[in-house]
């Protein structure tokens, strides 16, 4: 019998890739709909991975000569470079750890050359109002992007006009502005590369809280041109307990250190104040290092730094038309908004229901739906206030709550959940 041996079909298409994981998936409990990203996002895979796989090196940083030591050294520098690059940071930029945005915040505060004025809006969250010191500007809520521009641009000329301002500030006293890149309670995006040229042609200097925004869009300090910038690691899918103030050094170098302590120090004498501050990111961050909270943080920067964030922004933004036009249908729903229904935004949406108390909304959500949503005045208590007046005036009705509950998207949100929320929504009547 002869056999025929017939040769195998050429194929030009590559093995299947092994299969990897997603980094950007987030941890999540079945059932349980997370509408709170806001106030802190669940965990990434990226940031899991990353702790995970650095546990069994535990040891101290920058302490320890073995080896286990040093890769701990290493992986945190290593961090603090990945931070870096995601944020766009200029060479000559500290990235300070820092545990949260108001840690990074009150670091930044504690470190203003003296004589400097610092003009905020009050719009802003408690961590970006609170920590400024006595004579500070705050700038009334803006209607909109264009009026915070021009209010800017106002208060700093004013300021700039030596010893005629209310607060003395003269024209070489140095000036900081502390904005917000979106807000926490109606997510709405603040114009902060037009923000930071008033800045700059003032000769003033300026921070960015980017809690919100860093989670949604990215963030390049460089191109937006922008002094610092503050954020907190769980907000960005990471565990909580770390977070960045990355910017200019020379103030932060020429501040008393923010901690005192070991590793912000080069020399300390035997005499009482004999010592000699480190310059560099570890003249504020005496003690031992939050190693893991940095190498998760950093672990979703890079993760966010290869994705497709053109595609993210997409999604989320079809939620939250989703959930805008859902709660828009509902006549005893009113939104909380400061700019106007068009303005760019992330994935927040703060509402009221009529006649109903917040608190006692959440809570139901939770009991009768497994969804979480944030009640109160968002540690925003200013521009909470002044929200739920003006939805009062707008909608015309007398009966809306003192508190209000808010949404908010992320990673894993999905169209069901958005859907959840509405629907249960929709029964509140
Ligand atoms: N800034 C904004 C805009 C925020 O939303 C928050 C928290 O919600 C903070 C600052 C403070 O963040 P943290 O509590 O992580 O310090």
């Amino acid at each position: 019998m002869t056999v025929t041996l017939v040769p195998a079909p050429l194929t030009l298409s590559a093995p299947p890739a092994p299969h990897r994981p997603d980094p950007l998936a987030v941890l999540g409990v079945p059932g349980e709909i997370n509408l709170d990203h806001a106030a802190s996002a669940p965990c990434a895979r990226a940031a899991a991975d990353a702790v995970a796989e650095l546990l069994p090196w535990y040891a101290s940083v920058h302490r320890g000569a073995g080896a286990l030591s040093r890769r701990c050294t290493l992986a945190y520098e290593r961090a603090r470079q990945t931070v870096a690059d995601f944020l766009g940071a200029r060479p000559d930029d500290h990235v300070v750890f820092t545990r949260n945005t108001t840690d990074a915040v009150n670091l930044l505060a504690r470190a203003l050359p003296a004589g400097t004025t610092v003009v905020t809006f009050a719009g802003e969250h408690h961590a970006n109002l609170l920590p400024w010191p006595r004579g500070s500007v705050r700038l009334p809520v803006p209607a909109g992007p264009a009026e915070a521009v021009r209010a800017l641009d106002a208060a700093l000329r004013e300021l700039r006009r030596a010893g005629r301002s209310a607060t003395g500030a003269g024209p070489d006293l140095p000036v900081l502005v502390a904005v917000t890149g979106a807000s926490n309670v109606t997510g709405e995006r603040w114009p902060v590369a037009e923000l930071a040229r008033v800045a700059r042609r003032h000769d003033a200097r300026i921070l960015v809280d980017a809690a919100q925004l860093a989670p949604h869009a990215p963030v390049d300090l460089a191109a937006l041109d922008v002094d610092y910038l503050a954020l907190s690691g769980h907000k960005l899918y990471a565990p909580f307990g770390a977070g960045v103030l990355v910017g200019r050094g020379d103030w932060l170098d020429a501040a008393p250190p923010y901690l005192a302590g070991g590793g912000a120090t080069s020399h300390v004498g035997t005499a009482t104040h004999d010592v000699r501050w480190t310059t560099g990111p570890a003249r504020h961050e005496a003690g031992t290092p939050n190693l893991l909270g940095a190498v998760a943080l950093a672990a979703v920067c890079a993760a966010l730094g290869e994705a497709d964030r053109d595609a993210l922004h997409a999604r989320e933004q079809a939620l939250l038309t989703r959930l805008r036009s859902g709660i828009a249908a509902l006549p005893h729903v009113v939104e909380l908004r400061t700019f106007g229904p068009d303005a760019p935004r992330v994935g927040i949406v703060s509402f009221v229901v009529a006649g109903r108390d917040s608190a006692e909304v959440a809570a139901e959500l939770a009991a009768a739906h497994r969804i979480g949503v944030r009640d109160g005045l968002f540690c925003a208590h200013p521009l909470a206030r002044r929200l739920l007046a003006e939805a009062a005036a707008r909608s015309g009705r007398r009966d809306l709550p003192p508190t209000a509950l808010r949404a908010s998207l992320g990673l894993g949100t999905t169209a069901a959940e958005v859907d959840a929320l509405v629907a249960a929504l929709a029964r509140l009547t």
